[in-house]
């Protein structure tokens, strides 16, 4: 089967053999793959610690195609089914551990991440699967990472208990996760400010129903005029570590601040003085990807309407590495599916 790999920090299409279903494993044909701006930073070495050589990709749809011993008590062969959980997690968890118990399966000792999408054929960890209905979409593929990343750290908000119309800025509202954010949110009755940079893409943050859509150098000034002392919540989606400073400065007293990007490593720290936690008190957090049970709320939010993926560009697997060289430039809106993972 065809698969792309990045081998010793090189991007390489290559054939491989079709893999085996192990005790509960399914083997998946996958009919669409999502490009993730996390598999820029691997691909590009952003990240140091991540491995420069192995599978890559992690969204995906597409049919079951075989089984291991125990797998069918999940899912059926030619369930129609989508799969990744961000790439960090989901590819194992242990069940039993205080962290898989306590609903933060990603922070299992034993947690196994799913890598691999970007092939013909994935074999993945059956509990992991979620079955599509026939209204979503191959193209809503970026669902399994943008938009799952997304709708957790929007749910934050509700377990923080910001009611019903808080101010919420959305940091990189135009990209594969904030526009996603940006219309969870609002469906939600949030409020919401959608950062970005660029008129092309605060047009079309602003085509997002937002209460404010401004570009990143307007931003506090405009949402202090709108909303008074800033926003209740920031929700930083930006991969470059300019969002974060700005994610703090649009931050009101006592409000909450939720990272999610993670720029690259040569961009260094995010810094805060003591003083300005004394000062604005803010509750800081991480927000990584989600769980199985968020995935099947997400995917019924996109089945009852309240989320679509704007995709903006498709592509074979072989226009990958050309892909990626238009992320990197902010070339498009949205995310890119690769469509065809056979050529
Ligand atoms: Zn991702
Ligand atoms: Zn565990």
């Amino acid at each position: 089967m065809r698969t792309a790999r990045l081998n010793d920090g090189e991007l390489q299409m290559v054939d491989r053999p079709s893999p085996e279903p192990r005790y509960e494993e399914a083997v998946v044909r996958m009919s669409a793959a999502g490009v993730c701006h996390s598999d820029l930073h691997v691909v590009k070495g952003d990240w140091t610690g991540v491995p420069r050589s192995g599978p890559l990709g992690h969204e995906g749809i597409g049919i079951v195609e075989s089984l291991g011993p125990g797998a069918d008590r999940y899912v059926s062969v030619g369930d129609r089914v989508i799969l990744g959980l961000g790439g960090s997690g989901g590819g194992y968890w242990c069940g039993a551990c205080e962290y898989c118990l306590g609903g933060r399966p990603r922070l299992c000792k034993q947690t196994k991440g799913i890598v691999g999408t970007y092939a013909e054929e994935m074999r993945v960890y059956a509990k992991s699967l979620v079955v599509l209905p026939e209204s979503i979409g191959d193209n809503e593929v970026p669902l399994a990472c943008g938009g799952l990343t997304a709708y957790g750290a929007v749910k934050k908000l509700n377990e923080h208990r910001l009611v019903p119309g808080s101010v919420v800025a959305v940091l990189g509202a135009a990209g594969g996760l904030g526009h996603y954010a940006v219309q969870i949110a609002k469906h939600w009755g949030y409020r919401v400010v959608g950062v970005d940079v660029g008129v092309e893409r605060v047009e079309f943050v602003r085509s997002l129903g937002v209460d404010l859509a401004v570009d990143a150098s307007e931003a506090v000034e405009a949402t202090r005029a709108m909303f008074g002392d800033g926003a209740h919540a920031s929700l930083v989606f930006t991969p470059r570590l300019a969002g974060y400073g700005l994610g703090m400065d649009l931050l009101r007293r006592g409000g909450l601040f939720v990272a999610v990007g993670i720029p690259a490593d040569d961009e260094g720290s995010f810094e805060l003085s003591p003083w300005q936690l004394f000062g604005k008190d803010p509750l800081i957090m991480f927000s990584a990807v989600g769980t199985v049970q968020d995935m099947r709320e997400l995917v019924q939010l996109a089945a009852d309407g309240h989320v679509h993926t704007h995709v903006s560009r498709t592509g074979a697997l072989s226009e990958l590495p050309t892909i990626l060289d238009e992320l990197e430039a902010g070339a498009f809106t949205g995310r890119a599916v690769i469509t065809d993972l056979s050529t």
